[in-house]
């Protein structure tokens, strides 16, 4: 069994060599009597959670971190090997926490998703109709509380997570631009995703200035995913109750201590709301969503960009990849077609 193992714990910016790939040797059967179930991994998904689960502690509040000489784990589709539970059956695709490896043997299965829908792509649980978009529906839809014509401003915008909430904005009738990190990605902002203006950030020596140009009239809504200054620079041109869903902060991931942010004082100025949420807090809406995504995915009315890395080797590549913008899309590990 093929395995992307954690070498050991990780300060600042991760490089693939924090990760190893190893073999080790793997019964293919579910001990008796467990209720656990032995899958074959096939899509795996890069999160840029998965990084602060690389260092002790970090996350605690919501996830135990990785554990050192072990295979990594995130979320994935699989297909079901062999079963010690009546819930599962041989044959069936699951979605839902795996190992970064060949097989897995998920001891506590109750977390794994059955997937129904198989005329889009298997792929897409790991993205548009799994837990990135399941953050972008909840955190647009319930915590941006996002009205018709309002300005709402995504950064990574074309990622995971950023590309759906324009979408969903458009679908909103909101007014929305977005910043990116390539001419590639803004190009597809405006014409693959429907956002109305798309910047590179790093072409913007004044970020203050950019937003200004792009929102003259001020943000009501920003959809945060970097922090840092970003952040910043969208304080200086929130609304009067404009409201902030912090969504992650990928910018400080890899800093310790963080980027300084001066503008707080404008959260008064401006009685702004700034709410961070957690994905997992909205589990419960996975059916909901579900029925609002497939049919607009079938009509072609949202759209998605998947960037696939093929291989479990390339895996530690494409998670490392995150932080510094190489994916275009959902990154997404190919492990083994069905
Ligand atoms: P993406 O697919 O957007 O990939 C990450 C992107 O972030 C990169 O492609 C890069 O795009 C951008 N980026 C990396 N480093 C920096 C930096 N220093 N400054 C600015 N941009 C940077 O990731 P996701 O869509 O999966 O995640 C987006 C955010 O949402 C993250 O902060 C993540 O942690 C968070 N998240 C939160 C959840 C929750 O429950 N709250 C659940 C899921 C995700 P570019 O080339 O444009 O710079």
């Amino acid at each position: 069994n093929k395995q992307v193992v954690l070498r050991d714990y990780v300060n600042g910016f991760p490089r693939e060599d924090n990760m190893e790939v190893r073999r080790k040797e793997m019964k293919l059967g579910v001990p008796q009597g467990s209720n656990a179930v032995v899958v074959k991994n096939l899509y795996l998904s890069c999160d840029p959670y998965m990084r602060l689960l690389m260092t002790p502690n970090l996350l605690n509040r919501l996830l135990p971190s990785y554990t050192p000489d072990s295979p990594i784990t995130g979320s994935g589709v699989a297909k079901i090997v062999d079963s010690g539970n009546p819930e599962f059956k041989v044959g069936d695709i699951v979605y839902g926490t795996t190992g970064w490896e060949e097989y897995s043997l998920i001891t506590n299965p109750q977390g794994l998703f059955k997937i129904q829908h198989t005329d889009v792509p298997l792929s897409y649980y790991t993205g548009i109709l799994g837990m990135p978009g399941l953050t972008a529906y909840a955190g647009f839809y319930e915590v941006c509380s996002p009205k018709k014509g309002e300005y709402v401003f995504v950064s990574a915008a074309s990622g995971a997570v950023g590309q759906l909430v324009g979408q969903f904005a458009k679908l909103m009738g909101c007014y929305v631009v977005g910043s990116a990190g390539s001419k590639e990605k803004v190009d597809l902002l405006k014409s693959k995703f429907g956002f109305d203006d798309a910047f590179n950030y790093k072409e913007e020596c004044d970020l203050n200035a950019a937003l200004k140009r792009y929102f003259p009239q001020g943000i009501d809504i920003y959809f945060e995913n970097v922090g840092g200054k970003t952040l910043d620079a969208v304080l200086l041109n929130m609304r009067v109750r404009g409201r902030i869903a912090v969504c992650g902060m990928i910018s400080q991931y890899n800093l310790d201590p963080p980027d300084g942010i001066t503008n707080l004082m404008q959260i008064v100025y401006g009685r702004v709301r700034i709410e961070g949420f957690s994905v997992s807090d909205y589990v419960d809406q996975y059916s909901k969503f579900l029925d609002f995504m497939l049919p607009h995915i079938r009509e072609g009315k949202i759209v998605y960009v998947e960037d696939i890395a093929e291989g479990l080797e390339s895996g530690p590549f494409a998670l490392v990849g995150l932080f510094s913008g190489c994916n275009v899309g959902k990154q997404v590990v190919l492990v083994a077609r069905e």
